[in-house]
């Protein structure tokens, strides 16, 4: 009984990936006519992360703001800026930084 249960949840994850990576490319078609269009995706896709307990996966991480929840395009509405081992997202939107673990070199 709670091996059917098991796989039922691990279905309902999938399917919650599924949706996000949907919504995150939704909310890039949208973002060149509606900001705001693409914001409520990325805070769509942030609830159902969140409701399914599921790892936001690493390359959908860049593509948003985890303070103000918005969708991140490069020389658009963020900077990209390189520190010795990170990879600094300075949002223009909320005026903070994000920080990531910059992977080529390690020394
Ligand atoms: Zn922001």
């Amino acid at each position: 009984m709670k091996r059917i249960f098991k796989i039922r949840k691990d279905k309902n994850k999938k399917i919650a990936m599924e949706r996000i990576y949907d919504l995150f490319e939704e909310a890039e078609k949208a973002y060149k006519k509606n900001h705001q269009l693409a914001n409520r995706c990325i805070q769509l896709a942030r609830k159902i992360q969140m409701k399914y307990k599921v790892r936001m996966p690493a390359e959908l991480k860049r593509k948003f703001c985890k303070h103000c929840l918005h969708f991140l395009v490069p020389s658009l509405n963020c900077r990209v800026r390189l520190q010795k081992n990170h990879i600094v997202y300075y949002c223009l939107d909320c005026k903070k930084f994000t920080r990531f673990v910059h992977k080529g070199k390690e020394r």
